[in-house]
């Protein structure tokens, strides 16, 4: 490195950036005065200029240390479009690639080095890296030193010995997942007691939450869609195997480029459908909560929860990978009682003693209150997280589409009746069939036609009715006993309210939930559909060419700049954001041709 330049400079020439997002400029200061830092930030926060831009000007090789192997490639090669002298080592580099590489080290060509970490603590490489100018340490995905957290790698470990062997060089420990606890063990297990801080909030302003009713699920992603996300890459959550497949190959009978992702699929069809994902345009993945850690893929545009996350964390680091660009996102669920019914009796199956069933099981109901609440759903997210929201967002579903409340009182004591009647041995079905009178066989044979019950509920619908026990479940009124295959059991909390000491407002659900989606109609309205389309042949022709993915070439936003400011020279082209030196002189005439066309056309 050493170009002595401000970080500023390099901000600007190398990445075409105008200015640092709040915590970056300190972050970097930190580090390129010799401090050691630990960051904390969303995901799309930045963190990777937080040591890029210091790898450029400290004297020496900058070492970045993660344990996303597969990501390597890509981001080596989005480091060389830049300009800057990048290399990796990692199981998959061949011996002779090696040799190169050790050879450019010890001639201080490189400017950064992506490393695994079982590579890093390996003798040889340690000897070699004692022998050349090292500007930083970078210690990505540092919550993988934690052995609480689930994505603990036992080789971060053994990172604490880069403090002894390199004591002069600066480190910067950076990640997405931390809470207070896992924040601790970063820092005690790497010895970075004398780290800056930097812990920036958890919002996600451009992604928009919303979460609805499942009542057919198939559907209700088909038109979610066809409606906003006609062209967009996206992950779609399921919960078991089969499910994922099932829904891929319905999506691709309905047009969209849909591909399954879990665990039982061989490594070589993963990587195949990731790297498709990667690649090309418009991919939908349909996966298992496999798929997902270090998805660098900036232009996610949604994702859709078929079923139920097991807890908020899940659920807010999952739909964290939508929107990494900065650009309008969605994160959509749908559930419904069922979702729940479900997660307890995995939860019951699951190994693990009682103390941590509880807590899972807490964890669940936590989730739960999350989609019933009716207030902003933003601010009781980040809430989870100790952080505070002043004012509702006006950008999740609740905020967006106020929700209507009912007096279910009178409901509610119907419902838990027909449970306690019927001795807490019959399900949700069963309950609604007795409030509502039916003449099923299971009704005689019990001879529930004869309870005090039977028929009182003629008055709601059995949709409402079911979505009268899910809110019961889910406020804790009643709970699912999975040694009776789901049947419906009483709670301490239903007292007051069978003493009608309490009154109880519940929730309308809509079946149709028409929130304005804000991402589509400003691209729809401002900008040239013709001309867009014609820029993205453009920026896919060039990463065909180079062999990356089209958003390591430009970002969607800086396409959508140019759609919007029409550059018609190299000057104005430099000006868009994302457009360094580099980029300027490689791809600037390309684009700047299809522009003129477009014009003059
Ligand atoms: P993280 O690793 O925190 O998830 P990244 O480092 O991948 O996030 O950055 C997310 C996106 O934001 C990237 O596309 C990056 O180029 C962009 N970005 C980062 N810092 C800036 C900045 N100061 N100005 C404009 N874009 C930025
Ligand atoms: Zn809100």
């Amino acid at each position: 490195a050493s170009r002595m330049k401000s970080p500023q400079q390099i901000l600007h020439q190398v990445f075409g950036y105008s200015s640092f997002r709040p915590p970056q400029g300190q972050i970097i200061d930190t580090v390129v005065d010799g401090g050691d830092a630990l960051v904390l930030m969303p995901t799309g926060g930045g963190k990777s200029l937080c040591y890029q831009v210091p790898a450029l000007i400290r004297p020496g090789c900058a070492v970045v240390i993660s344990p996303l192997i597969a990501l390597m490639q890509d981001q080596v090669d989005a480091m060389r479009l830049l300009g800057v002298k990048a290399a990796f080592l990692n199981s998959t580099v061949s011996t002779e690639e090696v040799e190169n590489i050790q050879h450019q080290l010890r001639s201080g060509e490189l400017d950064l080095l992506y490393i695994a970490p079982e590579r890093l603590v390996q003798a040889r490489t340690l000897q070699l890296l004692r022998e050349i100018d090292i500007a930083l340490f970078a210690i990505d995905e540092a919550h993988c030193v934690s052995q609480w957290g689930h994505d603990f790698r036992a080789d971060y470990l053994q990172l604490s010995l880069l403090h002894e062997l390199f004591s002069s060089v600066p480190r910067i420990a950076l990640t997405a997942t931390a809470d207070a606890r896992t924040r601790e063990e970063i820092i005690a297990r790497l010895y970075l007691d004398e780290a800056k801080q930097f812990i920036s909030g958890f919002d996600r302003p451009n992604i928009q939450y919303r979460i609805a009713l499942k009542y057919n699920a198939k559907q209700q992603l088909l038109k979610f869609l066809q409606k906003e996300h006609n062209d967009d890459a996206g992950i779609v959550y399921c919960l078991s195997r089969k499910k994922t497949e099932d829904i891929a190959s319905w999506l691709t009978e309905k047009g969209f480029n849909a591909l399954p992702y879990h665990a039982g699929l061989g490594s070589e069809i993963r990587e195949r459908h990731q790297s498709r994902f990667l690649r090309e345009d418009g991919i939908i993945i349909v996966a298992t909560i496999a798929f997902g850690m270090g998805i660098d893929k900036p232009d996610v545009r949604f994702v859709a929860h078929l079923d139920m996350p097991k807890t908020v964390e899940s659920y807010y680091q999952e739909t964290g990978r939508a929107g990494r660009d900065g650009l309008p996102a969605n994160a959509w669920l749908i559930y419904g009682l069922q979702d729940v019914i479900k997660l307890r009796q995995m939860m019951a199956s699951s190994d693990g003693n009682e103390e941590y069933k509880r807590a899972e099981q807490h964890r669940l109901n936590a989730m739960l209150g999350f989609c019933e609440i009716t207030s902003c759903r933003r601010q009781v997210l980040l809430s989870y997280f100790g952080e505070k929201l002043e004012e509702p967002c006006r950008n999740c579903d609740t905020c967006l589409e106020p929700v209507d409340t009912w007096n279910g009182t009178e409901a509610c004591r119907m419902a838990i009746s027909a449970a306690f009647r019927t001795d807490q041995r019959f399900g949700v079905n069963h309950l609604i069939d007795v409030l509502r009178g039916s003449h099923s066989d299971k009704i005689f044979q019990f001879e529930h036609q004869n309870l005090p019950v039977y028929g009182i509920g003629k008055d709601l619908d059995n949709n409402r009715w079911r979505s009268v026990y899910r809110q019961l479940v889910a406020r804790g009124y009643m709970s699912v006993d999975l040694d009776r295959f789901g049947a419906l059991r009483l709670e301490e909390k239903c007292r007051p309210l069978l003493r009608g000491e309490e009154n109880i407002e519940l929730r309308k659900d809509n079946k149709v939930k028409v929130v304005k989606q804000q991402t589509k109609i400003q691209l729809a309205a401002e900008v040239d559909i013709a001309l867009w389309e014609a820029l993205r042949d453009c920026r896919r022709m060039f990463a065909e060419d180079l062999s990356v993915p089209p958003y390591v070439v430009f970002h969607d936003s800086t396409l959508q700049e140019m759609c919007l400011r029409l550059p018609q020279t190299m000057e104005d082209f430099e000006m868009l954001s994302g457009v360094g030196e580099r980029k300027l002189e490689k791809y600037g005439p390309g684009f700047i041709r299809v522009i003129n066309d477009h014009l003059s056309s």
